[in-house]
């Protein structure tokens, strides 16, 4: 089964970058010719969301890549769902390998975050993914599932109309070795399936999965894959020219 959905590309510009080199990339970005249907949504750090807002072409979302899991308050260097939509940032990043390996996220957390966010009006792009054990141990599709069961968990049916599911292998990010696409597209059906099974045909066949990690060689045979509708770029989006071939992937 294939997606029916728009295709999507994310740019995640983790935590790089200075006000020159930002500014520069905006700049090379806004002069990119982006295809008509692909939904474009980038991810500057927190600190410069604003001055992306007010600098970049409207062809591009905008992105955090983190938010907190309730309202604000006592939560020394968080920043609120709330606050998000307050600045008019429609999207976030969730569920992040990063996040979860090196800030302790948990399955259950993730899922929480998701549905905290949504309730807030945001979309989300929620990240899953195996690390290079687990593929190994043939563990990939249980990996995906508990995470996503997670996610299930916390969210009714209509909810996934604001999530873009980004299946990013923990082995491929940041590493130059991207999954085949063969291996993509397995994985890929694999989660559209657990969609059908866990939510229903109807979601199964319009959530939007986008694959990420070292995107940037493959492309175009990625781009193909019927279960691939985007990507999550991370190292190739901080240079404009490559982040715009890959938008225009499609
Ligand atoms: P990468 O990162 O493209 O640099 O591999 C992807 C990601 O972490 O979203």
């Amino acid at each position: 089964m294939a997606g029916t959905g728009k295709f999507v590309v994310g740019g995640n510009w983790k935590c790089n970058g200075n006000t020159a080199s930002i500014t520069q990339l905006v700049k090379d970005l806004n002069k990119g010719e982006i295809d008509a249907d692909v939904d474009v949504i980038v991810a500057p750090p927190m600190l410069y969301l604003p001055k992306v807002q007010s600098t970049i072409d409207r062809q591009f979302k905008l992105s955090a890549q983190n938010c907190w899991v309730s309202e604000g308050g006592a939560f020394t260097g968080e920043v609120s769902a709330e606050m998000l939509a307050d600045a008019n940032v429609p999207w976030v990043i969730l569920g992040h390998s990063e996040r979860r390996a090196l800030c302790g996220e948990s399955d259950e957390f993730v899922g929480k975050k998701v549905a905290y966010a949504i309730k807030n009006g945001l979309s989300v792009m929620a990240c899953i993914g195996e690390t290079l054990q687990e593929r190994e141990s043939g563990a990939t599709q249980d990996v995906c599932r508990r995470q996503l069961q997670a996610i299930v968990n916390e969210l009714s049916a209509g909810d996934w109309e604001k999530v873009v599911i980004a299946y990013e292998p923990v082995w491929a990010i940041g590493t130059g070795k991207v999954a085949t696409p063969e291996q993509a597209q397995e994985t890929h059906a694999g989660i559209r399936a657990f969609m059908a099974s866990a939510v229903s045909q109807d979601v199964a066949s319009k959530v939007r999965i986008q694959y990420g990690g070292s995107v940037n060689g493959q492309l175009q045979e990625l781009a193909k894959q019927e279960d691939i509708d985007g990507f999550l770029v991370g190292g190739a989006s901080l240079i404009g020219d490559a982040f715009i071939t890959i938008c225009n992937s499609a």
